[in-house]
């Protein structure tokens, strides 16, 4: 079966996100556990905490179904001492408040070399990051997010995702996020069944779906190998209805949440109600 949700505001606490992923007719959803652009954030209230689990329960979102994303200021990555130190206590921080939360999986764009150091050194610094951050902490999964390829953004390539996982010593606690709009934009042709079918064959030779844990459902609104993470509402970019018709019928993607982060709201019901009908089609 499929989860289906959105990314949805954690405004007021992190306590409001089930409660307004309920209220589009999700049965999976994302969240910011804190302000996804600051570095600083006030702890989790143990109120907030119980409210979540209370409002998880009451809606019947298990762990499976939820994908926390981190803050988009860490760059587990970093050429510099001092900014791979900040990086790294904020990520280590957005694990432990998954912790409270009873989540099992933790979102995150894997990080940038900034013109500052090869690739393979970026590559096995972000394997660093994840061990040390695994080290410190239980139960919750690194899930890296393949990404669109802008700027100096590590991850746009299947293979320097398997690269990371190569450096992670525990293997059973890292999995990897594809995102559809990124996916196009870095090369691989989500637009129609023979690309998907090349681009998920490829995923399963160079990483392997055991590690997928995760997709994000976005339109896209530039052209293949643009590099340009760019997102547009379902059937309303250049990738078009179809592929997500085709996700909706593959058993691979059973079981994990599944998450839009298109731009209308406004919409998420009706996107979320047409997947369903794709996938009973
Ligand atoms: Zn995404
Ligand atoms: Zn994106």
């Amino acid at each position: 079966m499929k989860y289906i949700g959105a990314h949805v505001s954690a405004s007021g606490g992190v306590e409001n996100a089930p409660i307004n992923a309920h209220n589009i007719g999700a049965n999976a959803f994302a969240l910011f556990t804190k302000n996804q652009r600051q570095w600083l954030s006030s702890p989790l209230s143990q109120k907030s905490i119980d409210e979540f689990r209370n409002n998880c329960e009451k809606f019947g979102f298990k762990p499976f179904q939820i994908l926390p994303h981190d803050s988009y200021l860490i760059n587990l990555g970093h050429p510099e001492e001092e900014g791979l130190m900040k990086s790294r206590d904020a990520f280590l921080d957005e694990m432990q408040r998954c912790e409270q939360l009873g989540l099992d999986r933790l979102n995150f764009h894997p990080g940038s070399h900034l013109n500052k150091i090869d690739i393979d050194t970026c590559l096995k610094t972000i394997g660093e990051s994840i061990n040390i951050t695994l080290d410190k902490t239980k139960g919750v999964t690194a899930v890296i997010e393949n990404t669109a390829g802008q700027g100096t953004n590590m991850g746009h390539t299947f293979e320097q995702i398997a690269q990371i996982i190569s450096h992670v010593e525990d293997k059973s606690r890292v999995g990897v996020c594809i995102d559809t709009c990124h996916s196009f934009a870095a090369g691989y042709d989500f637009s129609t069944p023979e690309g998907i079918k090349a681009a998920f064959d490829h995923f399963d030779k160079v990483i392997g779906f055991k590690y997928l844990r995760g997709m994000h459902l976005n339109d896209a609104k530039k052209g293949l190998n643009s590099r340009v993470d760019r997102h547009d509402s379902i059937g309303a970019g250049t990738l078009g209805s179809n592929p997500f018709k085709i996700l909706m019928k593959d058993p691979r993607l059973n079981d994990m949440p599944l998450i839009l982060e298109t731009p209308n709201e406004e919409i998420w019901a009706a996107e979320i109600a047409q997947m369903r009908l794709w996938e009973k089609e």
